[in-house]
């Protein structure tokens, strides 16, 4: 129960998804690539076409809105892959190294609105940059470690201490009763530590993908559309959530967006893109299920 919890709050990122079981299509996504005529010299999603389907259009459009990301960010010294799912789930999250999977359902949610796709993947981006996968498993596997160790030598302690009480030996179900009271009181502890963690690491990739979208000159306001249609969706937000009530993304949101001048940040993005004006190439990644945007060193 425990790991699907941690599971749940580890692989979900935009909130209320409450699956990762992916519906992929490998061959359609391979026809789809082949048929993007000039997908990899797109830039800007308004040169889409209309005669393209729905599903082609939607990779064709997060291809174009993550590939100016990347670039503008100078995050592009390593391929990325981006994995659209046929389910129609309203989320998004930063899964294995370097891939981010978005549901087309949230596709569907934010079509057309480039500022709002451009901060779903900013903000899953810097969940990658600044390793909050790699930093929760870390933090389970030494917490995991320590509560065990401190939960054994209470108990230890507690046996000894009976034992200084009373020559009489502890009954089996007394002991039972202690260990688990240990056991729930250690657990309680984990997930709230966890939880803080996770939390925390929301509310950074928000700051940290804000300004990466400001610097690929998307809409600032994007954010806030994004959380403001998560919050008309019934909330799973409760005590025990991995992520913090919208409402308080929001504020923090609000705060983030005072915090940062727009124009030295957008001067920058625009800078990188000037130099570096070439857009990045598209490929169908070796997992055969996820698009892989190159890297700029990418020499064929
Ligand atoms: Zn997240």
């Amino acid at each position: 129960m425990a790991s699907s919890y941690i599971r749940k709050f580890l692989f979900t990122t935009l909130g209320l998804s409450s699956s990762v079981l992916l519906n992929l299509n490998t061959s359609g996504l391979a026809h789809a690539i082949n048929t993007l005529p000039s997908l990899s010299t797109t830039t800007n999603s308004s040169t889409s076409t209309p005669r393209l389907q729905p599903k082609n259009n939607n990779l064709k459009w997060v291809y174009s809105v993550a590939e100016r990301v990347i670039r503008a960010n100078g995050l592009d010294e390593h391929p990325w892959r981006f994995q659209i799912t046929d389910e129609y789930n309203f989320s998004a999250y930063a899964g294995e190294l370097n891939k981010i999977v978005i549901y087309k359902g949230l596709l569907d949610q934010i079509h057309g609105d480039d500022a709002t796709l451009a901060f779903i993947i900013s903000h899953e981006l810097a969940h990658h940059t600044q390793r909050h996968l790699a930093q929760q498993q870390e933090t389970e596997a030494s917490l995991k470690e320590k509560l065990l160790k401190q939960a054994q030598s209470e108990y230890n302690n507690w046996i000894a201490q009976e034992r200084r009480k009373s020559k009489t030996p502890i009954y089996p179900a007394t002991k039972d009763v202690m260990k688990q009271q240990i056991i729930l009181q250690k657990k309680q502890e984990f997930d709230r530590t966890i939880q803080a963690l996770s939390r925390q690491h929301e509310f950074q990739a928000d700051e940290i993908g804000y300004t990466y979208m400001i610097k690929a000159g998307y809409d600032p306001n994007g954010g806030l559309r994004v959380f403001n249609l998560l919050s008309r969706l019934p909330s799973d937000y409760t005590e025990n959530s991995s992520h913090p009530p919208t409402q308080q993304r929001i504020y923090a949101l609000n705060q983030v967006m005072k915090k940062y001048s727009w124009l030295p940040l957008w001067i920058d993005g625009n800078e990188r893109l000037k130099n570096n004006p070439q857009p990045l190439k598209l490929d169908l990644s070796e997992d055969r299920v996820s698009l892989r945007i190159n890297s700029r060193f990418i020499s064929r």
